[in-house]
């Protein structure tokens, strides 16, 4: 097969610089082939998402505007103040284009205040607050009282416990966290507490978590929703 010259031919260039057999092309490094995966930007824990999908292989932008949506392969929905967000949904003129985007077929991973705006139902919401929908559940905001605001605690996750998927138990940390009080019959358990509560659950290629798996480092929910985004 003919490559042309290589580079250790190329004028100016030592053979030192010569990339070997084994070394990476160039579109593959630094994730630069992976999935473009969006964050929601408008307020919230944007950033410890971004990190996580980054180091997963994903190339991350924010998404802050309706032509951004067309950008991406997948979107994230942090944590942070559901009402905030809603309302500056809103004011961005996303709302409207989010749910569409969602609706039709687009791959969303949503982290508690992002599970609430991911909610079909919700329970004890602000003032006027509407959500994005996508996910048929029943979820209630704010549902853990003033004692347990935040916390952490192991998770029972049934997907993650088929034959030959144990791995470490599913550390979570919970903030001022919603409950999922009901899943509908188009969604799926995806995690429950140890009493058996659900705090995620799924609905084809949409993704909503109560707690906030990016701030104990445990990726593998985020690993999911990589390969829910690469099934395309
Ligand atoms: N309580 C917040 C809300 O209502 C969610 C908290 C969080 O995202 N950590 O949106």
């Amino acid at each position: 097969m003919s490559r042309g010259p290589t580079v250790a031919e190329a004028p100016g260039v030592t053979s030192a610089d010569a990339p070997t057999a084994d070394a990476p092309d160039a579109a593959t490094v630094g994730g630069a082939a992976g999935p473009r995966i969006g964050v929601l930007a408008l307020q919230g824990d944007v950033r410890e998402h971004s990190r996580m999908l980054e180091h997963l292989g994903a190339q991350v932008m924010t998404v802050r505007r309706p032509a951004d949506l067309a950008e991406v392969d997948g979107l994230v929905l942090p944590g942070g103040e559901s009402t905030v967000i809603d309302r500056l949904a809103g004011l961005t003129g996303l709302r409207d284009p989010l749910r569409e985007a969602i609706a039709g077929g687009l791959p969303v991973l949503g982290t508690c205040a992002g599970l609430i705006l991911l909610a079909a139902r919700l329970r004890d919401g602000g003032p006027g607050q509407e959500t994005f929908g996508g996910l048929d559940v029943t979820v209630r905001r704010n549902a853990f009282g003033r004692q347990t605001e935040s916390f952490e605690t192991d998770l029972v996750v049934p997907p993650l416990e088929r034959p030959g998927a144990d791995g470490p138990p599913v550390r979570a940390a919970f903030i001022r966290a919603p409950l999922i009080e009901e899943i509908g019959p188009a969604a799926e358990l995806l995690a429950a507490l140890p009493d058996g509560r659900a705090v995620a659950a799924r609905q084809g290629r949409v993704l909503g978590l109560a707690f906030h798996p990016e701030s104990t480092g445990e990726t593998r929910f985020h690993e999911l929703f990589l390969r829910v985004v690469a099934e395309g």
